[in-house]
Order: structure tokens, then C-alpha cells, then sequence
């Protein structure tokens, strides 16, 4: 714990309060407790996944997927002086099976932004948090050419995904090239699912366990496919009626999001999410 470190938080009696709450007289951890595992009654909630997309300069971002790297410090504070630490997504899903788990959430990027290797993974190495990365092997050293709108942010090449690796990212595959897989015909899934997932093992040399949906979009065809690609996870957004560990339901965390606003989205995930099996 580093509460000293001076990190930029908006100064609010409110923020403060909640900023200084004791994790340990609180009821507020999202996902399951970790002191009678299996029999507690957060165990009945499904993991916390935070999704997160670029980390920086954020002055023209009209899809609101970039936070500056001193809001996401204060994010990952915020995390810590509650007793929980950010994981990648394979990680909090081996500690849930193992009946642990509670003190961690889940750290996701998706579409694997240049700005990640420098912004984010400083930031994660300061607050002992690990992430899971979703990248697009199809478009390596690209950009987000799939958004109509605002600007055009560099991905990463392969080096920059292998750097990331090498700090112990998880290497997860958000497709090839950034698809509604709810509107692909079926050579278009294979190639997303499994081409993609083929393409990042071999340029990771490990194997890939974990999948992201674009735009978060998934029917039972679409998890499906990725279950039959070898995936053991796969991440979206609001999974509408799907449940289980290839519907894994994620919190948008953007630049407004300041400690208050953490504190209500993860009580309010603990309302609206049923555990499934398997998660
Ligand atoms: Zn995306």
C-alpha cells in the first residue's frame, strides 16, 4: 500500500470519504469472498471485469474509450486501498475455481493500443496489478480503422505484443480484424475465432486461452465457435441472456470514473450479476 504516493483525485468530501473507507469493514468487493470459500454468500456473483481500450492523451475521443494514465493510476490506488488487486482474466478464473479469488479483479484492454506499453503497463507495474490484453492479430501495427469517428490510434506490432507478454500480460485475442462475429457468415467466425487464435500462439509461443467479442456483440453461434476454437473464456460487454464463462459480462471503466463512481459500479454489479456455472 501506497497511499502516500501523490496521485491527482478530484477533492470532494465525498470522494475523500469513500477514497479513505476501510476495505476491511466494508462489504463492497466485487466477486466472491475469500474467507469461506464456496459457502459465502458473494460467491453467488460473477467475477469483476474491468474493460478498459487506450490509456492517454483523451482530447479527441468520442467513443469515451481513453483514460488518461493519471486516471487510471488513480483507478488502480482506488483498487489497492480496497484490498483488491487486478488481475489478468485467466488468473481470476483459476483463483475462482480453486474457491479463492475474492481480493482480485479482473483488468482488461481491448484492441491493443500502442498506448497500452507505454501508459499502461508502467501503471500496473506501480500498483503490483496484472491485465489481460486483447489484441487483433490481423492488424498488427495498425490502427482502429474500424471506427468511423475520431482519431486514428496506433496498435501494437508484434513486438509490442511480445514486449507485453514478457511483463506477463495475458495475450488474448479480440478477433482478427474487429467484426461483429453476431453478423458473420461462417468462414469469416472460423478465421476470427480460430485463425486469429492460431496467429497469436504462434507469435507469442504460448498457448491463448482467452477471447473478447468486438463491440462486445455475442449470440450462442458466436460463443460457440470460440468454445470450439479451444478457448477456455471469452469476454463481451452485457451478454443479454447468455451466462457462463464464455459470456463473461465486463464494467466499462472510462475517465469519470473517479472512486464514488467505482464504489457504485461494483455494487451494482453485485445486484445484476448471477453467478453461472463455470465462472
Ligand atoms: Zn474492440
Amino acid at each position: 500500500m501506497t497511499a502516500s504516493t501523490p496521485v491527482p483525485v478530484p477533492a470532494s468530501p465525498a470522494l475523500a470519504s469513500a477514497d479513505a473507507a476501510p476495505a476491511a469493514t466494508t462489504d463492497t468487493r466485487p466477486g466472491t469472498g475469500p474467507r469461506t470459500p464456496g459457502t459465502g454468500p458473494r460467491t453467488r456473483t460473477v467475477p469483476w471485469v474491468a474493460m478498459y481500450h487506450s490509456v492517454g492523451d483523451r482530447s479527441d475521443d468520442p467513443y469515451r474509450i481513453t483514460v488518461t494514465p493519471d486516471r487510471l493510476e488513480a483507478q488502480l490506488r482506488w483498487l489497492r486501498r480496497r484490498g483488491l488487486r487486478g488481475v489478468p482474466v485467466a488468473e481470476l478464473l483459476a483463483a475462482r475455481a480453486r474457491g479463492a479469488g475474492g481480493d482480485l479483479v479482473g483488468l482488461t484492454f481491448d484492441d491493443g493500443y500502442a498506448d497500452f506499453v507505454e501508459h499502461a503497463l508502467p501503471c500496473l507495474r506501480r500498483w503490483g496489478c496484472g491485465a489481460t490484453l486483447f489484441v487483433l492479430p490481423g492488424r498488427l501495427a495498425g490502427d482502429n480503422a474500424w471506427d468511423p469517428l475520431g482519431p486514428r490510434k496506433p496498435l501494437l506490432s508484434a513486438d509490442g505484443i511480445r514486449h507485453a507478454a514478457a511483463e506477463g500480460v495475458e495475450i488474448g485475442s479480440h478477433g482478427l480484424t474487429h467484426v461483429d462475429l453476431t453478423a458473420a457468415d461462417d468462414t469469416v467466425l472460423t478465421a476470427e475465432t480460430a485463425g486469429s487464435r492460431a496467429l497469436l500462439a504462434e507469435l507469442t509461443g504460448a498457448p491463448v486461452t482467452g477471447f473478447c467479442y468486438p463491440y462486445g456483440t455475442v449470440d450462442a453461434r458466436a460463443a460457440d465457435a470460440v468454445r470450439a476454437a479451444g478457448y477456455t473464456y471469452a469476454c463481451a460487454i452485457d451478454p443479454g441472456p447468455l451466462t457462463g464463462p464464455y459470456a463473461l459480462p465486463r464494467v466499462h471503466v472510462g475517465q469519470r470514473d473517479t472512486s464514488v463512481r467505482l464504489l457504485l459500479k461494483t455494487r451494482l454489479h453485485r445486484l445484476r450479476r448471477r453467478a453461472a456455472a463455470g465462472v
